[in-house]
């Protein structure tokens, strides 16, 4: 969410940096390799820089015509006592090149004399000097001042080396003469097609430094990037654009050392001449095959198979020889791979082309991409094949498609990440569906409320965590427990009555429909109707709704700080959806059952219930081997009251009757209306001795129990009274109430208002 909001800072910052970071490079490109002094030459080995100011117009470079002295290698007194007639050459470029009778095997000197301002007498100057092919000796003003490997007349004579070295020296004269052998049996070309340079000392350090920074700059950054795909490679090895760019990153991060200032050699300096050329090959061999394989992978569709697999084949091949063939020979192959380097580039370039035409957007940037180092490096290719004489700036080539690939892989990378996330909320969704579904069902698989509740409170619990739990059920304004979960003392917690009014929690649920949250309990003053759990932390409470009407609160409590989220509300609102629809279905039931069971004029059982739960006792009297009894009870002269005084009387009087007769009953007798005016009980555990004594009771209960209608209009009632007691074995309840009802008739035989009692037993 944070990060979210600071994304236009993000993109803004990234802008930034970017800038920064082109014209560090640029600065540093710039410093390493401007030459300000392209237009000034030589003219038969004097180079007239009098008029040049090194402070003002920057180093410069030392091309133009040079003496020239063919298979000799000339030392500065040969040449200051009896100079031969020089010839001419034009410098930089390889002997072999310009003069095709100069063969590149061989050896020559070199002579330069420079005229310089008269400012920079007695100054420190530098020069800088490129590889030499592939070795050479310079001498400056008659003193010997740098020399890279050994200078020979034949290939064993000679020790090859080409480090690009820059040196300092004091000038003490108004002109500096430059004498350089140079001598070649170690490369397919002699001499240099790079250039000298001479400016002040700060000039030429300066431009060794950025150009070494920028190395280095590109090395550090082309190893990170090349791990890094490397290792993403390593951990989804199905893609493998990524090992490919990956490897193609490391490759260049190991050339960026290898060439240019070859800087290894600093770092490594007995590394010798034959393995930093092969080195230099094979980097170039393996970064074509690297760099041909991501590309024909990001456009597989539009490049022909063959041409692709015999080019990376003939990268591979060239590596392999590299590896086993002479420098010189190896020098010699290069240039068939630069041809075939050049060929391929304008394949490439075509078919990057094509997919860019025929292709939906998203080639467009990653075309770029390929098609600017690829370009650079064709420029490049060209520069060693001698056909331009521009600057290397192929790394740089390759650090912009670096940078634009690590755009694209962050926002793909987002893109996935996006599209992982999306699908496990989905399968977490799926999953809580999966739950919900579950729970309604076993919800509603229920009728009895007080079961319906202990599953509410034990299946929340998979979803919402608590420790303890209790459902409140509305009942005229008071919130009463019905149901709880999880607490220690569950009697005490079952006789809390809340008022709506008094509980402001309890009250706002009620307001505002939804679910209340509580993360700090301790000091929240409105927080009181929690008895157990002294370490309450988190509280919630969730309304239970039914047809949009408040039937109950649930209440989840936890120890836990802060645990209850908007998540958690979520699920419990869906959750108090079905359990509110359980909870009157199971309400509902309970009516509609008791409907069917109880007698709506007396309350009592009807027959049907009353015999489904005498039968119960009756086969535990069985097993327990006790004695039970059965009472059967008529009123007497029913009819008449109905006759003179209504049947609504009538009625009054059996509602009145049965309450006397429960009251007179005991708690585990159950009693009801047989039918009409007859009425039914069944004593367990009870004797006929003990019935005799009931039955007694029942009868003057009601007899001195007259039912009073109005002020002063009394009612005399008698009942008759039937009883048989039994030690059941394998007797049923048919036959003790038959028995009893026997006994009844008797009663009503003898003079109605009397008890009659049989003893089935003797
Ligand atoms: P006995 O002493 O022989 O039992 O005489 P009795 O009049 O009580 O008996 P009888 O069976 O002749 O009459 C029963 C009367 O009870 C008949 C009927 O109208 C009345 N009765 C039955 N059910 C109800 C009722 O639900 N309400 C009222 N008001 N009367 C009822
Ligand atoms: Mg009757
Ligand atoms: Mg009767």
């Amino acid at each position: 969410m944070m990060l979210k909001k600071q994304k236009p800072v993000i993109i803004t910052l990234s802008i930034i940096i970017l800038a920064a970071l082109l014209s560090v490079i640029f600065t540093l490109n710039r410093l390493s390799s401007s030459d300000t002094s392209s237009n000034i030459n030589s003219q038969k080995g004097v180079l007239e820089l009098s008029d040049w100011d090194f402070n003002k117009d920057g180093y410069t470079s030392l091309g133009g015509q040079w003496e020239f002295y063919w298979q000799q290698l000339l030392s500065p007194e040969d040449l200051s006592n009896s100079a031969p007639l020089p010839s001419y050459i034009e410098m930089p470029m390889e002997w072999n090149k310009y003069n095709k009778n100069y063969s590149s095997n061989g050896y020559a000197t070199y002579r330069l004399t420079i005229k310089l301002n008269e400012k920079y007498k007695n100054t420190l100057l530098g020069i800088s000097v490129p590889p030499m092919l592939s070795s050479y000796k310079l001498w400056v003003n008659g003193n010997l001042f740098l020399s890279n490997g050994i200078v020979g007349t034949s290939g064993s004579s000679e020790t090859p080396a080409t480090n690009p070295i820059t040196n300092y020296f004091m000038n003490s004269n108004n002109s500096v003469q430059l004498i350089l052998q140079v001598s070649n049996h170690n490369f397919r070309n002699g001499g240099t097609w790079d250039k000298l340079y001479l400016g002040t000392q700060s000039q030429m350090a300066n431009k060794r430094e950025s150009s070494i920074a920028l190395e280095i700059f590109y090395f550090g950054i082309l190893l990170i990037m090349g791990l890094y795909h490397l290792w993403l490679y390593s951990f989804r090895t199905n893609d493998n654009s990524k090992f490919y760019f990956g490897a193609l990153c490391i490759t260049l991060s190991l050339r960026a050392l290898i060439v240019g200032n070859k800087y290894i050699l600093t770092m490594y300096n007995n590394l010798s001449y034959g393995w930093t050329l092969k080195l230099e090959y094979m980097t170039f061999y393996a970064g074509v095959y690297f760099m041909l394989s991501y590309i024909y992978l990001i456009f597989k569709n539009d490049c022909s198979t063959i041409v692709r697999k015999s080019c990376k084949l003939l990268c591979f091949l060239f590596i392999l020889i590299t590896i086993f063939i002479s420098p010189l020979l190896a020098s010699k192959f290069l240039l068939f791979f630069q041809i075939f380097t050049l060929l391929i580039i304008i394949y490439t370039t075509f078919v990057i082309l094509k997919a860019c035409l025929t292709k939906k957007r998203g080639t467009f940037i990653m075309a770029i991409g390929c098609l600017v180092p690829i370009g650079i490096s064709g420029i490049t290719v060209l520069k060693y094949l001698g056909l331009n004489h521009s600057n290397d700036y192929s790394l740089s080539g390759f650090f912009l498609l670096i940078l634009l690939n690590a755009f694209i892989l962050a926002m793909n990378e987002s893109k996935s990440y996006k599209k992982v996330e999306n699908l496990s909320k989905e399968k977490e969704k799926y999953m809580l569906a999966e739950k919900l579904t579950a729970i309604t069902f076993l919800l509603n698989s229920s009728l009895n409320l007080e079961e319906v509740l202990d599953k509410l409170l034990k299946s929340l619990k998979e979803l919402v965590p608590y420790d303890s739990a209790s459902f409140f059920m509305e009942e005229n304004n008071h919130f009463n427990v019905m149901a709880a979960n999880g607490f220690k003392d569950i009697d005490s917690i079952y006789k809390i009555s809340i008022n709506k009014e008094d509980d402001l929690l309890f009250k706002k649920i009620y307001e505002t429909n939804t679910a209340l949250l509580i993360s700090n309990v301790k000091n929240n003053p409105h927080f009181k109707h929690h008895i157990e759990l002294t370490t309450l932390e988190s509280w919630m409470g969730i309304p239970i709704i039914f047809k949009d009407k408040i039937i109950g609160i649930l209440t989840l409590d936890s120890t836990q700080k802060d645990i209850y989220t908007q998540y958690h509300i979520d699920i419990a609102m869906y959750f108090a959806c079905h359990a509110g629809m359980a909870i009157e279905n199971a309400k509902l039931h309970g009516k509609t059952k008791k409907l069917a069971t109880i007698d709506p004029l007396t309350n009592l059982y009807n027959r049907r219930s009353f015999f489904e739960l005498a039968n119960i006792d009756f086969e535990k009297s069985k097993v327990l081997a006790q004695p039970i009894s059965g009472i059967m009870m008529d009123i007497d002269d029913f009819k008449k009251i109905n006759d003179t005084l209504g049947h609504h009387t009538g009625d009054l009087v059996l509602n009145r009757l049965s309450k006397v007769c429960l009251e007179t009953l005991g708690k585990n007798h159950i009693f009801g209306r047989y039918g009409g005016e007859e009425f039914i009980a069944l004593l367990p555990s009870t004797s006929i001795e003990d019935v005799a004594i009931i039955g007694e009771k029942l009868r003057s209960a009601v007899e001195n129990n007259p039912i009073i209608i109005r002020k002063s209009d009394l009612i005399p009632v008698t009942i008759s009274v039937g009883t048989a007691s039994i030690t059941p074995t394998i007797q049923d309840l048919n036959y003790l109430f038959g028995e009893a009802d026997k006994a009844l008739y008797q009663a009503k035989s003898l003079g109605k208002n009397q008890v009659i009692s049989i003893n089935l037993d003797s």
